[in-house]
């Protein structure tokens, strides 16, 4: 994969308001390179990026935004989200649904963002976007990351004289803990990606995709309430975070999303479960090789009954 078609992966992740990449400054920046932008009700320019945009949320997002707004996740889902697919794959998602006249943002007001405290990822990268080289999903510590500046016409802020490093906005931007709590998350999409179409996902695993990335208490009551404790080893020590902590659950569910979808480690199933399915399978296979046995006599004796009839009739 070329580092431009990387570069436009990424900066489309997220929050996409102009799809031409030329806006996308080619040059790769680390967390001390300069950055002159300043982004304040003053500049003339304000709020039009919550505009005519597209919004990704991931798990995290979600979860923030609904506790901010004190509802339930199907409640936030169906009222402030609409359906999108995650990077240009099969894999479903939710981005934010806009509103009104002006096709905006359905936490903005002329005032400006209504939920800034909890804005979603997208808008705290903005006009900063990170590239990750492993996007194939390794947990390798040494992942290569750069950073990339997007400049779009509309966007006064980088008129502004306020300097930076990239380091220093984004800590003021508070994108560390969001891109720790959406790593895993990621890195599903975009093993996805990397496979393409090659590997095959059912419908009830992109199903569960959707479900567990986002609508956690569904998730809850699926891990609580349903065969999955009778399936899969969990410890005792999990099962109590994960009952009534929901970013130990989001984060549980990512690992049991890359194991059931691409077959990463960090769950296993009971071996009682495993002997019961050896078992099953070798049932049926026991089953259809005496119906296939069956099959061949009966049609060995239909051949035999002709040839007869055959030698009869000379
Ligand atoms: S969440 Fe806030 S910052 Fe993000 S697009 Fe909406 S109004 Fe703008
Ligand atoms: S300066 Fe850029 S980021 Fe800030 S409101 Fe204007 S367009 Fe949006």
């Amino acid at each position: 994969m070329s580092n431009d078609e990387h570069i436009e992966n990424e900066s489309d992740f997220f929050k996409a308001t102009d799809k031409n990449p030329s806006n996308i400054m080619p040059e790769k920046l680390t967390l001390d390179s300069a950055l002159q932008f300043a982004c304040h009700p003053g500049v003339s320019c304000f709020t039009a990026c919550c505009h005519n945009i597209k919004i990704v949320l991931t798990p995290y997002d979600i979860l923030i935004l609904r506790k901010r707004l004190g509802l339930a996740a199907h409640e936030f889902i169906t009222e402030y989200t609409e359906p999108t697919f995650l990077e240009k794959t099969d894999m479903p998602g939710v981005q934010l649904k806009l509103r009104g006249e002006k096709n905006g943002c359905p936490f903005v007001t002329s005032e400006g963002c209504t939920v800034y405290e909890d804005r979603p990822t997208a808008c705290r990268y903005y006009p900063v976007g990170m590239a990750d080289f492993h996007e194939g999903g390794t947990n390798d510590a040494d992942e290569e990351k750069f950073f990339f500046l997007v400049k779009e016409p509309h966007c006064k802020g980088h008129e502004e004289p306020k300097k930076w490093t990239i380091g220093e906005w984004r800590a003021d931007q508070g994108v560390d803990l969001r891109d720790d709590m959406n790593k895993e998350w990621l890195r599903l999409v975009m093993r996805r990606k990397s496979f393409g179409h090659q590997a095959t996902l059912s419908e009830a695993a992109k199903r569960m995709f959707f479900m567990a990335s986002t609508d956690l208490e569904t998730f809850r009551k699926f891990i609580f309430e349903s065969s999955f404790l009778d399936t899969y080893e969990v410890d005792d020590e999990t099962l109590g975070k994960i009952k009534d902590d929901d970013i130990e659950l989001m984060l549980f569910a990512n690992t049991y999303l890359a194991n059931t979808l691409f077959g990463a480690p960090g769950l296993k199933i009971k071996d009682e479960k495993i002997k019961a399915k050896v078992a099953e399978i070798k049932k049926r296979q026991d089953e259809a090789m005496i119906e296939a046995e069956k099959e061949y006599q009966e049609l060995k004796a239909e051949r035999d009954r002709m040839r007869k009839e055959r030698e009869e009739n000379n």
